[in-house]
């Protein structure tokens, strides 16, 4: 029987094909989807409860290939989704160009998008509450 677990989240293998979309609204749109699969890890944390247990969650970095991981406690990751513009990444994984960094802690960085990415991150976040 399929069992659906942590490692079952086929998300960072499968490829999103967006055509005809601006380079750094694509980049913001690999991210999100990142964003979606942690935020599945993070309601399955959630239910059993231990704020100071460490979790692994994907970098959401805008790489589709990048399959490092990040670690953090559930209200660490609380505090990278307050704002719907901010991301998580592993250290070295941040495209300047699109974003900047607000928070360095031991293993990853919190970073903020700017521009038109900021933008498409907040629309699709937006779009994920309703
Ligand atoms: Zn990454």
């Amino acid at each position: 029987m399929f069992s659906r677990t942590l490692g079952a989240f086929p998300a960072r293998g499968a490829r999103i094909h967006p055509v005809e979309e601006a380079q750094k609204a694509r980049l913001a749109r690999n991210e999100d989807l990142f964003r979606q699969v942690n935020e599945k890890i993070d309601d399955i944390a959630a239910r059993h409860g231990d704020d100071a247990h460490v979790y692994e969650f994907f970098c959401e970095c805008s790489d589709v290939d990048c399959s490092e991981r990040v670690h953090l406690t559930l209200p660490q990751y609380a505090h990278v989704r307050e704002e719907p513009a901010r991301f998580v990444v592993v250290k070295g994984h941040v495209l300047e160009e699109i974003e900047h960094v607000i928070e360095r802690a031991e293993d990853h960085v919190l970073i903020e998008k700017h521009g038109r990415a900021g933008e498409v991150a907040i629309k699709l976040d937006v779009e994920a509450d309703h």
